[in-house]
């Protein structure tokens, strides 16, 4: 017996003259394994058919290929909204280490800022007097203290504001309110 006399539903033997075939598989299969109307099948076995017919295993398979498009299209969104976050997060991780080392080079920078407290002041009549007057104390002060040159020396004189603190801006030494160096 071959396998084509044989139904693809139950496995028992059937009729060519009075059972269907299936347009996909080519198996017979059992007027009344098929689930059709007697007309249904009626139509399928007329010698002038026009209408195609998949047993159950057809469109079971049909739906099983549907649904692994569906998953693979689902598994495609997903993939591409993960590649999405994780170029976000590295970007974020850049800005922040670009933040981080900007602090540490000002901070590098600000080191070697020295703040002198109560030092006499002068009582020349010009500013460029008071000033040099200034520059001699702080180089004093500091050649007290340590053994450094002090030829580079810059001197910045306070008006004895409040809440003020040195920053680097565009590579200068700046008195800056306190708050605004937060920004
Ligand atoms: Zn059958
Ligand atoms: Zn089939």
């Amino acid at each position: 017996m071959s396998q084509s006399e044989k139904c693809a539903i139950c496995d028992k033997s059937v009729n060519a003259k009075v059972d269907i075939k299936c347009d996909k598989c080519l198996l017979l299969i059992h007027s009344t394994c098929s689930g059709l109307s007697r007309t249904e099948v009626q139509c399928l076995l007329s010698k002038d058919r026009h209408i195609t017919y998949y047993c159950v295993k057809c469109t079971e398979k049909k739906d099983e290929i549907q649904d692994l498009k569906q998953l693979i299209l689902s598994l495609k969104s997903e993939i591409e909204s993960l590649k999405n976050n994780t170029s976000k997060n590295q970007e974020s991780k850049h800005e922040y280490m670009e933040e981080i080392i900007f602090e540490i080079n000002e901070r590098n920078l600000r080191s070697s800022n020295v703040i002198l407290l109560n030092v006499n002041e002068s009582n020349a009549s010009t500013s460029d007097e008071r000033k040099s007057f200034d520059m001699k104390k702080s180089i004093e002060i500091i050649n007290q203290v340590a053994d450094v040159s002090t030829q580079n020396i810059k001197c910045r004189k306070t008006n004895g504001e409040q809440d003020i603190t040195i920053k680097y801006i565009r590579g200068i030494p700046t008195i800056v309110p306190i708050m605004e160096s937060k920004k």
